[in-house]
């Protein structure tokens, strides 16, 4: 067994650390007080090979594995989660998407400007009344002439507010599907006729995630833009979803990784009762609890990684690396916060960012309660 990291591996954690650290990192509050989108920062990603790194060479990416894409994602995070956020949807469900079930012509068109960064990716799954149970959507397309119309709304979409998103990923019932139960997955074009940009929700964090509603209005689309198998449209979501699933746990390992070296850098600096607050064996034991949570969280996402990267089965180690990755960063900002005391419920420092933006990742991508139910099947128990 090999724990190290390759060559490769450790270039993108390097690069990318660096990147955080100096270019998101300064600008963090601010995107977050002001709910900029940071396009600056995002092209900037872009032309560092960020958004492509899984993807084939031939297809605009980096050719490189999934193993590189979550530490880069981790890093990132590390700074500012949103980021991490645009990379898991445009990359790690998008792309992957369009790679693993893409025609030969949809791959060249859409995934290439996706995996080059020069154009985000966005993905529907969750309507008003379908979020967990997202088999039970409603959004229909039917086949018109030479064009499927998409009928319903999609809500919560990251990613679809920035300008240089020009496609989403939905899931739709076609009439076909509907008599067998059954959901497709289409291509759209932000730009396609009866396609509506519906409101920008506002969070309690994450202001920098461009996060909006959707709605179909007849909306048309080619039929081309029926991507992959018609009848095995939400298996196909599943599919990437398991590693958005283990992006979502990078993310949570970032944030993490960020709340113990700010709280190690202010303990050492804040003094009460005449000593440094770290020499308390109360905040000592906090940290030292919060250093061994974020080491297993970066293991077990590692791992997951890893596995996918070998083509072996890793729905169990990416479904607990998700749930138990995004519960362990809601405890570890809270201690964050409360070892920076009423500081660290000011704005200007990072951990209350962190805080506010932790909660959301027991949510997003499945929440703690269906990463249960799952695991639970794979447990082999009765449903
Ligand atoms: C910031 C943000 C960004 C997002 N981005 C995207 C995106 O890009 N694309 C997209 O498609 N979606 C996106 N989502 C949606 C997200 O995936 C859903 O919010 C999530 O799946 C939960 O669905 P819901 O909000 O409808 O909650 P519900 O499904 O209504 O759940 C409410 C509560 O009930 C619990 N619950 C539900 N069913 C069960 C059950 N069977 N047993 C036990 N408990 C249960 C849930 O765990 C939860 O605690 C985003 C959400 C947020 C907040």
């Amino acid at each position: 067994m090999d724990f190290d990291l390759t060559r490769e591996h450790k270039m993108i954690r390097d690069m990318c650390r660096d990147f955080s650290q100096e270019v998101i990192a300064p600008r963090a509050e601010e995107i977050e007080r002001t709910g900029e989108y940071p396009y600056d920062i995002i092209n900037h990603m872009a032309r560092l090979g960020m958004m492509g790194i899984p993807i084939p060479e031939e297809y605009g990416g980096c050719g490189g594995d999934w193993v590189g894409m979550h530490l880069c994602i981790e890093e990132i995070s590390r700074a500012d989660a949103t980021f991490g956020a645009l990379l898991d949807v445009t990359t790690s469900v998008v792309a992957q998407e369009l790679h693993a079930f893409g025609t030969e012509e949809q791959k060249r068109k859409w995934l290439v400007p996706i995996a080059r960064g020069e154009k985000i990716g966005a993905f529907g799954l969750t309507e008003p009344d379908a979020g967990s149970d997202a088999g039970s959507i409603r959004t229909t397309a039917t086949l018109n002439g030479q064009d499927w119309v998409i009928r319903g709304r999609k809500q919560f979409v990251t990613n679809i507010g920035l300008n240089n998103a020009n496609v989403i990923l939905i899931a739709a019932l076609t009439k076909k599907a509907i008599q067998r139960g059954r959901i497709s997955t289409f291509i759209v074009p932000k730009d396609s006729p009866g396609f509506i940009l519906g409101k920008r929700y506002e969070k309690i964090g994450w202001h920098g995630s461009a996060t909006h509603e959707v709605i179909f209005d007849d909306c048309r689309v080619p039929e081309d833009n029926l991507l992959g198998d018609p009848s095995k449209g939400f298996s196909q979501h599943l599919t990437v979803l398991q590693t958005g699933r283990i992006s979502i746990a990078a993310i949570a390992v970032g944030v993490a990784q960020a709340c113990l070296d700010h709280s190690l850098r202010y303990s050492k600096e804040r003094i009460q009762f005449g000593k440094p607050i770290a020499s308390y064996q109360t905040i000592q034991f906090k940290l030292a609890d919060m250093s061994v949570a974020v080491d297993l969280a970066r293991t077990q996402y590692l791992k997951a990684a890893w596995l996918k990267d070998q083509g072996r089965k890793h729905a169990f180690e990416a479904t607990s690396a998700k749930l138990f990755a995004s519960e362990m960063v809601e405890r570890v900002a809270s201690d964050a916060v409360q070892i920076h005391g009423g500081y660290g419920y000011m704005m200007e420092y990072p951990v209350s960012r962190y805080y506010t933006g932790a909660k959301v990742l027991q949510i997003v991508e499945g929440t703690s309660e269906v990463m249960r139910i799952i695991l639970a099947r794979e447990l082999g128990l009765p449903s």
